[in-house]
């Protein structure tokens, strides 16, 4: 299923508190100059994993907000000496998974996604392709694998509002690694310095026409 919607009426008080944690960690990768897509992942009503956007820091186009999230789960798996185990996991992400990371949830076998705005370009949870319904393909594999995979219910729409807001902040403020000329990058505080000089500088002008 893949309903877009901003009622947050249809979605769970829980859903709600966990997209906020997700949201959160958006706003975190945009005070560091990164895409502000940020997500947590929850398995028995608690937070395994959060994560953000890091591609920049890294200069790896794949790390993801949900590839973060699930590194973490697999090393802390893997130092607990048990398995890796994501079919009781839910992933709550501010933005629609895109089609890599849609892969990657299918593959895992996640149990099911919430998730913010859509993804116009990328999305691989009905906006581009619908991988939550259709599995993760055959990665290279003979045609009868094609349809390989496991498939997840995706909703998506819950406080969407809040999520693209993060995301057009960014894109005004010049994303650092889009290709040149591209406008100067300013953290949210020089931002904030330069709103500020520029009340002061408007409230002089007006001052000066005043007299
Ligand atoms: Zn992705």
């Amino acid at each position: 299923m893949n309903v877009g919607t901003d009622d947050i009426s249809s979605f769970s008080e829980e859903d709600v508190a966990f997209m906020r944690l997700a949201l959160s960690e958006a706003s975190t990768a945009l005070d560091v100059g990164e895409t502000p897509v940020g997500c947590v992942v929850v398995r028995d009503g608690a937070v395994i994993a959060r994560g953000h956007n890091e591609t920049n820091a890294t200069r790896n186009g794949t790390r993801h907000a949900e590839m973060i999230a699930i590194d973490e789960i697999l090393e802390a798996d893997r130092r607990a000496g048990r398995p890796a185990d994501f079919s009781a996991c839910t992933l709550y992400v501010s933005c629609e998974p895109c089609i890599m990371c849609a892969g990657a949830l299918s593959i895992l076998k996640f149990r099911n996604v919430v998730y913010g705005c859509a993804n116009d370009k990328f999305g691989g949870n009905g906006s581009i392709l619908s991988i939550h319904e259709g599995g993760r393909g055959g990665c290279g594999r003979g045609r009868d694998e094609a349809a390989g995979g496991a498939t997840y219910p995706s909703v998506g729409g819950l406080m969407k509002d809040e999520a693209i807001r993060l995301l057009q902040e960014f894109y005004v403020s010049g994303n650092p690694a889009a290709p040149k000329p591209h406008r100067p990058v300013r953290s949210r505080a020089e931002r904030n310095t330069a709103k500020r000089k520029k009340a002061e500088a408007d409230q002089t002008d007006s001052c000066t026409d005043d007299s």
